[in-house]
């Protein structure tokens, strides 16, 4: 496949990815949807008329829209043939926009003039706990390791239901929450600029499919067809405010502060390609939690911190095949209860680590509470982030000469307010 729009080899962004996105420019200050595609972003608006296919041409409209969620909330089918016919409008051997000057250069904009936002209104946010690696590693730090994992983690894919105001597209800066913690157990209490600031390494996935309604689960044979795409998510953590409020209904304020994801989707039909088996079950899940067809990705993810003044350092490495819990089991057990589900609700891994010691998804993780510093260019070292440090997250899957790419997420870390 090649596209008439030129991008290098390692381009995130080539013909075989094609993700989905909500941009403006300067020029047109409205949110539309775009695909990325090289360095370029092809506007949806502009070529509506295009989709002329059986799913789509009575739904045009929803290129029209300033976020994906009526979009997301068509069928797979409509996912594919739009796919398709981006594929095809791009496609080297097709002349439609190669021939038509004036719609090409309005449909075609520079992702340099481009201005990313939240590609969805997300009505729900989740977040999981997915990865053993990293359940076993935070269980060891506080627990031991006789009883790293709790007796129900390997029964079904543990969760909590975050905050989704919160959650801002990558570059929006992030600042450091005050709040209560307890400095030394058993002592009182103290308030102010949380200490132990951390940032989670996950992807998260877009809720697709017409909206389901409450009272029917989502059979874990059908979550493919409510799964539309995934963005890279940093899960921003204040540790201190979260060891001293967590208990008994978990994670509240350490977690409501800010979450950022990456401004592409990257759509499972980008993702295809790229399945790997499962991680084996033992003991086998309920059958509510079975499936025998592989779902999981081979993405690799890197995590940079670029202090202030600095230049990036790849502190981390690891792959989102680590995950225990597949993103179909997670969706068949948020709706067991019944619990209905929206298109563009967001639903996270948790935190994502590998079996080695560069391989962690955390700073929590990475210097093992603060007892073993991640060390940064120019002698300097990371407990836990320090104010102007910026947090990158990046993901990619390795096609035959090409890449699925998820572009980076990012945030700054900003002092405290001061509020003492
Ligand atoms: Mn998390």
């Amino acid at each position: 496949m090649k596209s008439f729009v030129p991008y290098p080899e390692d381009s995130d962004f080539p013909i075989e990815n094609l993700p989905y996105g909500v941009f403006s420019t300067k020029k047109d200050p409205s949110h539309r949807i775009g695909v990325a595609i090289g360095d370029q972003i092809l506007d949806l608006k502009a070529i509506r008329h295009l989709f002329a296919g059986p799913h789509l041409k009575d739904k045009q409209h929803v290129f029209e829209e300033p976020v994906l969620n009526s979009f997301m909330g068509l069928s797979p089918a409509a996912w594919k043939e739009a796919r398709e016919t981006i594929q095809t409008l791009l496609s080297s051997e097709n002349r439609v926009l190669q021939d038509d000057a004036e719609l090409r250069n309005r449909a075609l904009v520079p992702q340099s003039d481009g201005e990313m936002h939240l590609p969805a209104i997300i009505g729900d946010y989740t977040d999981f706990y997915s990865s053993i690696n990293h359940a076993t590693n935070v269980g060891i730090m506080f627990r031991g390791r006789e009883n790293a994992l709790l007796p129900n983690w390997k029964h079904l894919p543990v969760g909590y239901h975050g905050r989704a105001s919160s959650i801002v597209v990558s570059g929006t800066p992030i600042r450091r929450p005050n709040g209560q913690t307890c400095p030394v157990e058993g002592a009182a209490p103290v308030f102010g600029p949380c200490r132990l600031m951390d940032f989670e390494l996950e992807m998260a996935f877009f809720v697709g499919g017409p909206p389901t309604k409450l009272g029917e689960p989502i059979p874990v044979n059908e979550a493919q067809d409510h799964i539309f795409g995934m963005v890279l998510m940093n899960d921003w953590s204040a540790r201190d405010i979260q060891k001293w409020e967590y208990q008994p209904l978990g994670p509240f304020l350490a977690k409501n502060l800010g979450t950022t994801i990456s401004p592409w989707v990257v759509t499972l039909l980008a993702l295809e390609p790229f399945k790997v088996d499962n991680l084996p079950q033992d003991p086998k899940p309920f059958p509510y939690l079975q499936h025998n067809d592989k779902f999981n990705f081979d993405i690799k993810l890197e995590i940079f911190i670029t202090p202030e003044g600095g230049t990036p350092h790849k502190i981390s490495q690891t792959n989102y095949k680590e995950m225990y819990w597949t993103a179909k089991q997670q969706l068949a057990h948020h709706t067991i209860t019944g619990c209905n589900v929206n298109p563009g609700d967001l639903m996270a891994s948790g935190t994502i680590s590998g079996t080695v010691a560069n391989s962690y998804g955390s700073l929590l993780e990475l210097g093992w509470k603060g007892t073993n510093p991640v060390e940064l260019p120019g002698g300097t070292y990371r407990k836990f982030l320090v104010d102007g440090d910026e947090v990158t997250l990046k993901g990619h899957c390795e096609g035959k000469g090409y890449r699925v790419g998820f572009g980076s997420c990012t945030g700054k870390l900003l002092p405290a307010l001061d509020l003492q």
